[in-house]
């Protein structure tokens, strides 16, 4: 065999997130469990928050989700082509969407106004339908006079079918917050409204993770997680009294070792000198994978069962790691977040580093990360 047509050896990907589906499946089951007279929703929305959206969605079902939930008609129908038949619900659409594509397949949508309603109706043969009333987020939803609108005209409609009622909190990762209660009261006039013009709501919900989480009687019909199903908590501060497991293990491969002396100065800007004689590691992933760049000088790794700093200025497709005097060789493996069973930072870590959220932390992985499902027959092993 020539060189050229030698089969190239498999070898462990340049840098990878590797997603423990045993551990999503263990949080989905762990956060019904809170909330037992309530249907769940799995938020499935931007590629699974960075997971995977059709493995996780999946691995959802497995664990007893009763529905899933995405934010576009496109998330929804990639669902559907990869073969997921349960009940599944969008909520953001511009004009012009293709509701008739939503109906054909059983994805049920979100009207936010009277107008919208109309052009759902228009599009589709008896499309199922949800309100979204605006109780103080400002976001989507109808607000005020939009909303008495919005049910008038759901009262007159006979070619949807109307399925449920929800609304969405801003601080519910404030549980003490005081537009918690009231975006709860707005809650309730708007579906009395609702019931008033002789609309049957359906499905009430109201409770993102934090509300699953610290607000009980927001649980209503049917609740909406999705951080918490990955195994992170909707804020650093909030105490949680479910045992989560973060699914997410963002590692890689050191590209280069090299010993340098005291004195030497790393990455670009010079920002990181080096104290005594230590190891360098590159580490090939930065923010072209979505690796934060803000977390420059704050942001540790995990190498060995140890935490070693990020040395310097974080670059679009690679960062140094200083080992110190840790045996290294290139092509061992760097945690940069993790679970922390091994002592490696989590995403909170890393959001904290960045001044960020652990949401963006895992959805905005990319570039050329590969991603891996492990689960039930393999662990992540490194
Ligand atoms: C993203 C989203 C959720 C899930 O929020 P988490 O804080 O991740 O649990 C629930 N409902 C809606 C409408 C959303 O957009």
């Amino acid at each position: 065999m020539t060189p050229a047509t030698q089969a190239v050896p498999a070898a462990l990907p340049m840098a990878e997130a590797v997603i423990d589906l045993d551990a999503y499946r263990h949080n989905v089951a762990a956060l019904g469990a809170l909330a037992p007279d309530s249907q769940l929703m799995c938020v499935v929305k931007a590629n699974g928050y960075g997971h995977g959206a059709v493995e996780v969605a999946r691995a959802a079902r497995e664990a007893g989700a009763d529905w899933l939930g995405v934010a576009t008609l496109g998330e929804a129908l990639e669902l559907r082509t990869a073969g997921d038949v349960g009940p599944l619900l969008c909520w953001l659409a511009t004009p012009g969407e293709d509701f008739a594509a939503a109906a054909a397949h059983d994805i049920e949508v979100t009207a936010s106004s009277a107008e919208q309603l109309a052009e759902i109706g228009a599009a589709a043969q008896v499309p199922r339908v949800q309100l979204k009333v605006d109780t103080g987020l400002a976001r989507n939803g109808a607000f005020g006079q939009d909303w008495t609108q919005l049910v008038t005209a759901a009262a007159a409609a006979t070619d949807l079918q109307l399925t449920g009622v929800w609304s969405h909190f801003a601080c519910a990762d404030e549980p003490g917050h005081p537009a918690n209660d009231a975006q709860q009261a707005r809650f309730e006039e708007a579906v009395a409204e609702l019931v008033a013009a002789g609309v049957r709501p359906g499905l009430q919900h109201l409770a993102n993770s934090a509300a699953l989480l610290s607000r009980p009687q927001a649980h209503l019909d049917l609740v909406r997680a999705g951080i918490a199903t990955y195994g992170l908590p909707p804020d650093r501060s909030m105490r949680i009294d479910v045992d989560l497991r973060p699914a997410l293990t963002l590692r890689a491969r050191l590209a280069a070792v090299k010993r340098v002396p005291a004195g030497t100065s790393v990455s670009y800007g010079h920002r990181y000198t080096t104290q005594r004689e230590t190891t360098l590691g590159l580490v090939p992933i930065g923010y072209g994978e979505g690796v934060h760049r803000a977390a420059t000088g704050r942001a540790e790794a995990g190498f060995r069962g140890h935490r070693v700093p990020v040395a310097g200025t974080i670059c679009m497709d690679q960062l140094v790691v200083d080992l110190g005097d840790l045996p290294a060789e290139r092509g061992d493996v760097v945690t940069l977040f993790g679970p922390g069973d091994d002592g490696e930072p989590t995403a909170v870590d890393w959001a904290g580093a960045a001044g960020t959220i652990a949401y963006e932390v895992v959805t905005g992985l990319g570039g050329r990360i590969s991603r891996s499902h492990v689960g039930t027959q393999e662990r992540i092993s490194r």
